[in-house]
């Protein structure tokens, strides 16, 4: 989206940044001296029946369960054993198949992350950074517990919540846990932009997510970066630490909902002539990724992808920031599939896009792409009342997982689905906003 020239607050503060670790002159060479070469893990998928998160005697493997490095895919054998390579960097997760959840009493289980030096010091980076992980321990147990689940179910899709400070990270309490309190949703997502460049408000904004008692999910926005890192590599550690894999996939009922990182960071100091140091790309990995869940999952199955930065712009089509250079590979691993819907968030608009054979996706009934309505509005701008509840700042939704039918129903319900379920946002269809800020 375009700033309009316009030096907000925000971007001041960002490029305040940007310059005060440019000015390190950090030679670049050094921080790309990092072993990136594969080490192969292993471990476990067992049932927990105590819910402890641990492998007791009497908790049995489970078989054929998914797997990732998050771009390979492997299944357990029938004692629940896999086996993988990893890198440095890489997160280990499990696809949580249907009728079962990760999360134990204690906490969400379903990752590991192998960094074991954590974040280079060299970086000397301010923002939040990786504690080393150590080694690979000898076997990495992922814990699953049944979870009886509906074949009908509500999502809540959220985006943008984008909380500056202390003060806005209260005003995303109050949204999170009345729209939490209005319905019986399965879980939530959050599509990225959860902060609005400060990450140490992580921890606050994890138990703001504890006190809904709903189980969340997320995929990163281009404000929740180590903007400080100069390597591209390193732009997620916070993430990395507070919320876990940048991307990943699990699956609950008949659905499989799949999560990628498309911010394609340049890194610090490497701004464009837009002024903005990344743009919308999900990357042969993810694409790999995206392509070895859907080998695993039932052709007529729903397949739902959130992502941060949307597919395409109303607003600004030509902005590589606000667009994603490679959607038509990723629609073209769609396309043989009858089934599948994806939302993203970023530009605080509600758009709905319609991909047919022109964008890559080769089917008579086109790939439906809604852009949600920012959670913050207008960067929690006006007035109080504005905020909470005027239609026309603010919005999440409500997404009802269709029960299912003949193929084609199934993906009409959901188009309707989505269009009936627009929440509070709806009615800010294609509205610019407010007052000038970053997406
Ligand atoms: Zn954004």
């Amino acid at each position: 989206m375009s700033d309009q020239g316009l030096l907000t607050r925000r971007r001041a503060i960002a490029m305040i940044g940007a310059a005060a670790a440019g000015a390190l002159l950090w030679p670049r060479k050094a921080e790309t001296a990092i072993d990136t070469r594969f080490k192969f893990a292993q471990g476990t998928v067992f049932e927990d029946q105590s819910g402890d998160g641990r492998r007791s005697p009497g908790d049995r493997g489970l078989a054929g369960i998914m797997v990732s490095n998050g771009t390979d895919i492997v299944t357990t054998d029938e004692d629940g054993r896999w086996s993988l390579r990893v890198r440095n960097g890489d997160s280990l997760f499990v696809i949580t198949p249907p009728q079962w959840t990760s999360a134990t009493r204690h906490r969400a289980a379903f990752s590991y992350l192998y960094q074991p030096d954590g974040t280079p010091a060299a970086l000397q980076l301010r923002s939040p950074s990786l504690n080393p992980t150590g080694e690979l321990p000898a076997s990495i147990d992922f814990p699953l517990m049944r979870q009886p689940q509906p074949r009908c179910f509500e999502a809540l899709l959220f985006a943008d919540t984008q909380a500056a400070d202390a003060k806005e990270l209260g005003y995303v309490r109050e949204v999170l846990l009345s729209a939490t309190a209005q319905t019986d949703a399965a879980f939530a997502i959050n599509h990225g932009d959860v902060m609005a460049d400060d990450l140490t408000l992580f921890p606050e904004y994890l138990r703001i997510l504890r006190e809904t008692g709903m189980a969340w999910h997320h995929c990163p926005g281009n404000h929740d970066m180590n903007l400080d890192a100069i390597n591209p590599r390193y732009a997620f550690e916070a993430w990395k630490r507070f919320i876990g894999p940048t991307n990943y996939a699990f699956q609950y009922a008949g659905a499989t909902f799949i999560l990628l990182n498309n911010v394609d960071y340049f890194g610090c100091g490497a701004a464009t002539a837009g002024g903005r140091a990344y743009r919308g790309r999900i990357g042969n990995n993810q694409l790999q990724f995206v392509a070895n869940v859907l080998r695993n999952v039932s052709p007529e199955a729903l397949v739902v992808v959130s992502m941060h930065i949307p597919l395409a712009s109303f607003d600004d089509p030509d902005s590589a920031s606000d667009s994603t250079v490679d959607r038509g590979a990723f629609l073209e691993l769609l396309s043989n599939r009858p089934h599948t819907v994806s939302f993203s968030g970023h530009s605080h608009t509600t758009e709905h896009h319609y991909f047919g054979p022109r964008e890559g996706f080769c089917r008579d009934v086109p790939h439906h792409h809604h852009v949600l309505t920012a959670a913050c509005g207008s960067w929690w701008s006006g007035p109080r009342c504005a905020r909470r509840s005027d239609r026309r700042q603010s919005g999440w939704n409500a997404e009802r997982v269709p029960c299912s039918v003949g193929r084609r129903k199934l993906l009409h319900d959901a188009l309707r689905s989505v269009r009936r379920g627009d929440g509070p946002g709806g009615a800010h269809s294609h509205a610019r906003r407010g007052r000038a800020g970053t997406a």
